[in-house]
């Protein structure tokens, strides 16, 4: 057996052999739409760029490396990769999914159940009754996102997929907020990971991006016949964007982690503060299964400050109010009005999305400089 690569190792040595033509070490761009045949009989590796790419293998082989899959898809948005996990579905399948999973991942899922494409049951994923309530009428895809988002609330992966295989139901992760340096869902029994790649993976919020990666060569093979399909494949230039990215990633994330880890701890002490979310507090409800189940707490933080946070956000300097995550800048944003706002208010409530709470992305300026701004942010209060 070779041994296996440690992660920055896998990202620094991605395919710098790949161009036969003039052995440049950075990967060129094949950016053709289509590639000719040698004989009308005999079908090239590449054929057609819809189908297949250079680009996009050398980033599936990589991420694929990463998180421990046998392949996958790489495609146009995170979005997208979520709508191809669906299409392997069957008509009026029963998905199951995070009350509190991404925004646009429930409206997506409530749009499809609204069409009467599928049938979908959102529930507390913490919850293991009513987890388990839910399963009892069978489940053909159960969704986990963990840690959650905005609240990072952490779900036992290894539980919920074990329990959701035995009602016989395929079960996927995204894992966008963790990225697969700090928690790897495949290994703790799912069969599909999710990516939004316009996140951390690529890193410099330039682009947008998605990836559905699997173990099981036939799940493969489905999500790239339903991507070809539908046309859900990502472009060359991006996915060259995205393998550049990736190879600063495990630098990026122990800074951003480091930083991040010194904020939530400083903003716990401050009086203008509710509560802070952070799972590597020790505070945090999901503290301890964090720390099994990932190997760093993630760059991600949110806060419940006392009084109007729109006089917090106006008080800022440095960090940008956007609502993206997992880039080089620093992000603040609003969930309740910006990245849930298609939740209805009734669902926000009881996803705990209050108008005082606010989501931090911890980026790579100075952690000493951004906590100079929270504090002009909290004295505004
Ligand atoms: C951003 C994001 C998505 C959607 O990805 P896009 O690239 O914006 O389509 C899905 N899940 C999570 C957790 C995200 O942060």
């Amino acid at each position: 057996m070779t041994q296996q690569r440690k992660p920055a190792t896998i990202v620094a040595a991605a395919r710098t052999d790949r161009d036969p033509a003039f052995a440049s070490v950075a990967p060129p761009i094949w950016s053709s739409d289509t590639y000719r045949w040698e004989d009308a009989d005999t079908k090239p590796g590449y054929d057609y760029s819809r189908t297949v790419s250079p680009n996009r293998d050398l980033l599936v082989e990589a991420l694929a490396e990463l998180e421990g899959a046998a392949g996958g898809v790489i495609t146009g948005s995170g979005q997208s990769a979520c709508l191809l996990a669906f299409l392997l579905l069957p008509a009026g399948a029963h998905v199951l999914a995070p009350h509190d999973c991404y925004g646009g991942t429930y409206r997506l899922i409530k749009g499809l159940e609204d069409q009467g494409k599928l049938r979908a049951t959102f529930v507390d994923m913490l919850d293991a009754a009513a987890f388990e309530r839910a399963l009892k009428g069978g489940a053909d895809l159960v969704w986990i996102e963990t840690p959650s988002n905005p609240l990072l609330r952490i779900t036992d992966i290894a539980a919920r997929a074990a329990a959701a295989k035995q009602a016989g139901a395929l079960v996927a992760a995204d894992n966008t907020l963790l990225t697969p340096l700090r928690q790897k869902p495949l290994a703790l029994g799912c069969d599909l990971v999710m990516h939004s790649t316009t996140k951390a993976l690529n890193g410099h919020s330039d682009l947008f991006g998605g990836a559905l990666l699997a173990r099981d060569p036939a799940l493969i093979e489905q999500m790239q016949w339903w991507s070809n399909a539908a046309g859900l494949n990502g472009s060359a230039f991006d996915s060259s964007q995205i393998l550049r990215g990736l190879r600063t990633l495990p630098l990026r994330v122990r800074q951003q982690e480091e930083s991040a880890t010194r904020i939530a701890s400083w903003l716990s002490e401050q009086p203008q503060v509710q509560a802070v979310n952070f799972p590597g507090l020790d505070s945090h409800e999901g503290a301890a299964l964090a720390a099994r189940q990932q190997s760093g707490p993630g760059f991600m933080i949110s806060v419940r400050v006392k009084g109007d946070a729109s006089r917090f956000l106006a008080a800022l300097d440095l960090i940008t109010l956007a609502s993206s995550l997992g880039g080089f800048a620093t992000l603040i944003c609003k969930p309740a009005t910006m990245t849930h706002r298609g939740m209805p208010p009734e669902a926000q409530a009881e996803a705990g999305i209050h108008p005082d709470l606010l989501r931090i992305s911890v980026g790579l300026e100075d952690a000493d400089d951004l906590i100079a701004d929270l504090a002009r942010g909290l004295a505004a209060l």
